[in-house]
């Protein structure tokens, strides 16, 4: 591959950058003249929840790969390069074939695969209560088991990188330390445990909380809870979904100053729906609703089923709701979720020896609007806005 040249604005340093790749970024360099043009560069957005997009479900053991591969090139378009394919708790049996689905799909698919960064499995460990189950169906939650694991890992083709677990279940101590050995990273989700169960759980390797203050009860203590004590506790880094529907400005606001914007991971949290037209949606085993205004639903019920957001729309949701800085925002979508989740060669940012994956796009201050324009993988252009 020849080397690549491109000429902007660092979206984190806001200085006037010249950035030459190959596969990997050879040169970073600030210069002194300004750009030609309304041009911003950042590392491509990095999204570790994704249960479907554009009217294809992750989570079915029969979803076709030419249907994987045609999301990918949608989510391409919302500026990620990297994205994990998430898992939701079902039988043992779907849940085995929609992980051997997927490190199919990534075999096979050369460019799409890689995109795939790895698979977050959500469940089936998590709290079987109303509120802090969620959307999961009741009937298939069970005990954290190793047996199980080690057979989605050899399933995945050692691809899982994320599990979401609720820490309450007895056995959950063992069950990070084997996770942690297959190099899995722990987060703490769906969960109704104590702080003594958290703080277990932390100390047997968990390190993320997943999308904090969502699947929760809809009435909890005031203090103690297990909001408070994930907020508190500095060795977790929390991801949150920032769609304007699944939590209000003031919890994100309170929730980033707590965790500092270092520990905060955006995330989408992305049904199949999401990019489709409002409507009914078959999510294996239930129906979902997507209404105009862009909330997902559990049919005939006001109970969030996951998002219909896309990861640009949630950078500028985060400048909007809470008043980060561009820099800010970019760096909960980049390098924070690259960090904890472990995604090798791109925890830098715009550094020399990163991946090369970029998004270049245009961005109005005044409207906190961004424009994603071109979005490269490993160095290859993977996306352009047309006209
Ligand atoms: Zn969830």
């Amino acid at each position: 591959m020849n080397e690549q040249k491109c000429f902007g604005l660092d979206a984190v340093s806001g200085a006037p950058t010249e950035i030459r790749f190959n596969q990997f970024l050879s040169g970073v360099d600030v210069l002194i003249e300004a750009p030609p043009l309304d041009t911003w560069f950042a590392p491509g957005f990095i999204d570790v929840q994704v249960n479907g997009f554009a009217g294809v479900d992750y989570c079915s053991p029969n979803t076709a790969q030419e249907e994987i591969a045609r999301s990918v090139h949608v989510i391409f378009s919302t500026g990620v390069t990297r994205f994990f394919p998430t898992v939701i708790t079902g039988s043992v049996a779907d849940m085995a074939g929609a992980i051997r689905n997927l490190a199919r799909a990534k075999a096979a698919l050369p460019l799409e695969g890689r995109a795939m960064e790895g698979f977050h499995i959500e469940g089936p460990h998590i709290s079987p209560d109303d509120g802090p189950r969620g959307a999961h169906p009741r009937h298939c939650v069970r005990a954290p088991d190793t047996g199980e694991l080690k057979r989605w890992v050899d399933l995945a083709e050692g691809h899982i990188k994320l599990i979401t677990i609720a820490p309450e279940w007895p056995g959950t101590v063992a069950y990070i330390e084997a996770a942690r050995r297959e190099g899995i990273v722990i987060s703490i989700g769906h969960t109704n445990a104590t702080g003594a169960q958290i703080s277990d759980a932390v100390r047997a390797g968990a390190t993320m909380s997943t999308h904090l203050g969502n699947g929760a009860h809809a009435v909890l203590q005031r203090h103690p809870n297990y909001i408070w004590e994930q907020l508190a506790e500095d060795r977790l880094t929390a991801s949150f979904i920032v769609d304007g529907i699944h939590l209000p400005a003031s919890f994100l606001k309170v929730g980033l100053r707590a965790k500092g914007i270092e520990r905060s991971v955006l995330v989408t949290d992305a049904v199949m729906p999401a990019g489709c037209a409002p409507g009914r949606y078959r999510l294996g085993e239930v129906e979902v609703e997507l209404h105009a205004d862009q909330r997902v639903t559990l049919v005939g019920e006001d109970r969030l089923a996951g998002s219909s957001l896309r990861m640009d729309r949630g950078v500028e949701n985060l400048m909007r709701m809470v008043g980060l800085s561009l820099a800010e925002a970019v760096t909960m979508a980049t390098r924070n979720p690259a960090r904890v989740c472990r995604v090798s060669s791109r925890q830098r940012g715009l550094a020399p020896g990163d991946r090369a994956d970029l998004v270049e796009f245009t961005f109005d201050a005044e409207t906190k609007s961004i424009g994603v324009e071109r979005v490269f993988l490993d160095g290859e252009r993977v996306y352009q806005r047309e006209g």
